[in-house]
């Protein structure tokens, strides 16, 4: 665990603490080092270790040790751990202990994912509960951890990060999308609960993001089975027929933007919504 005292200037998140699961690289890395540029210290949780059921390789300790480097880079305090976003009792102390020594929790990122693969003939037992238990479960304990914090703070915001994947179907990825309708349903829920405290709490559901998750060998075979070996350039055009706007993905940073949003002053009143941020695609799905 580090924590080192922060030199960093102002901005509108001086004097916060922000927790975001699965910080050791892509999206979550993104966010956190946004939010200490603007003012946050930082809290990560990442799992850093593969699983069996997932083809792709995740995090590492070095990873998040990189984000950990980043954060401090931008003069604020940040405390890591190794940690399993499905382990209620590891998540709730991780979420104590920052509030131990950094004063308070004023943002949540559940953020962490797995992305798995297998049409309901492939699926079995370890990878659909993997699945959920990360992608769904694991947003339930970010939340649960930081909510009594929040409550008796009488401030907060929660973010929740769904996909457009939680607003519509893809028979390749039944786990991934059931978990994140789930993380929708929760979200919501959770809005309703927080509501009288000061605390808001909303979704975000990205399109492609251009991150680990996307850029795999797994993923490129799944868009191009035509190809033995599929290359990046091979792969965008079909990536892009998932969104309105003609591009294959997005960057992180632009999730970031509708977290940074989420977390200001000036979205107090937005709670219990999702934001699309997915070039288009939910033109096709959401009224
Ligand atoms: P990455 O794979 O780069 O990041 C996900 C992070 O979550 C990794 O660091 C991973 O590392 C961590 N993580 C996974 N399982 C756990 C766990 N049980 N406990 C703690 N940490 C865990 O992908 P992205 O940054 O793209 O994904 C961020 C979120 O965005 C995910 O929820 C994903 O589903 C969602 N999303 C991504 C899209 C995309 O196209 N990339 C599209 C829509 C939504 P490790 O397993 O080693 O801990």
């Amino acid at each position: 665990m580090t924590d080192v005292v922060g030199t960093g200037s102002t901005g509108q998140f001086t004097g916060r603490v922000a927790v975001i699961t699965g910080g050791a690289r892509g999206q979550g890395r993104s966010h956190a080092v946004e939010l200490a540029r603007q003012g946050a210290d930082i809290a990560l949780v990442d799992r850093c270790a593969d699983l069996d059921t997932v083809s792709y390789p995740l995090a590492t300790a070095d990873d998040l040790a990189e984000t950990v480097r980043l954060v401090e880079a931008e003069g604020r305090r940040c405390m890591s751990a190794v940690a399993d976003v499905r382990d209620l009792d590891a998540m709730i102390g991780f979420v104590d202990g920052v509030v131990a020594a950094l004063g308070s929790v004023d943002i949540m990122i559940a953020n962490a994912g797995i992305s798995t693969l297998g049409s309901i003939f492939e699926l079995d037992a370890a990878g659909w509960s993997e699945t959920v238990d990360t992608n769904l479960t694991g947003v339930f304990n970010a939340l649960r951890a930081a909510a009594p914090h929040m409550r008796r703070q009488r401030r907060g915001r929660m973010i929740t990060i769904s996909s457009m994947m939680g607003r519509s179907a893809n028979p390749l990825i039944p786990a991934y999308c059931a978990a994140k309708w789930g993380v929708i349903g929760l979200t919501k829920s959770v809005a309703h609960d927080m509501a009288h405290s000061g605390v808001t709490v909303n979704a975000v559901a990205p399109g492609n993001i251009s991150t680990d998750m996307i850029h795999n060998d797994m993923l490129y075979r799944l868009m191009r089975p035509d190809l033995e070996h599929p290359t990046r350039d091979e792969v965008a055009a079909v990536m892009a027929t998932l969104h309105v706007q003609p591009v294959p993905w997005l960057e992180a940073e632009e999730i970031t933007a509708a977290v940074v949003f989420l977390c200001s002053e000036g979205a107090r009143h937005i709670t219990g919504s999702v934001i699309d941020v997915d070039a288009g695609a939910s033109a096709r799905f959401t009224a």
